[in-house]
């Protein structure tokens, strides 16, 4: 049997939409919502970049976006990891070729953890933020 994970801090995620058509945002929702109840593990979204130590992207970056997405990404203090949810934050998806986009996400700001779909399931976006708990650790510790 696999072990399960022992973590030693709650997970406060802030949430970016870049350009996304909302279809990743339903998922965030169902992902946090009581069926899931991540809150009982200490991970909530929050109000300010500020509080955050995970940033949660969704979507292309539009060319109207990228400066506040630079922007909010400086706000986080660090240690920080991003986590990109969806193909098109990870590829451009079906927007690659629009012409409005800056690109993916990794183009803009340094990604963590992908988490690909479209949309991703809720299973999927929990996942991401378990594989962002660890990492984070690690770079708390000072070995990642
Ligand atoms: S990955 Fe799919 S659901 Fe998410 S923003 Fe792109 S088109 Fe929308």
């Amino acid at each position: 049997m696999k072990p399960t994970p022992s973590f030693n801090r709650s997970l406060w995620v802030y949430h970016f939409n870049s350009g996304s058509c909302n279809g990743c945002e339903i998922e965030i929702v169902a992902a946090i919502t009581p069926r899931y109840d991540p809150e009982r593990f200490g991970i909530k979204l929050v109000g300010s970049p500020r509080h955050a130590d995970v940033m949660l992207v969704t979507g292309p970056v539009v060319k109207k976006m990228k400066d506040r997405l630079l922007r909010v990404y400086s706000q986080i203090p660090d240690p920080k990891v991003v986590m990109c949810i969806g193909t098109c934050g990870i590829s451009g998806g079906v927007f690659y070729d629009s012409y409005n986009l800056e690109g993916p996400v990794d183009e803009v700001i340094p990604v963590d953890v992908y988490v690909p779909g479209c949309p991703p399931r809720p299973e999927a976006i929990i996942h991401g933020v378990v594989t962002a708990l660890a990492k984070l650790e690690r770079l708390e510790g000072g070995s990642a």
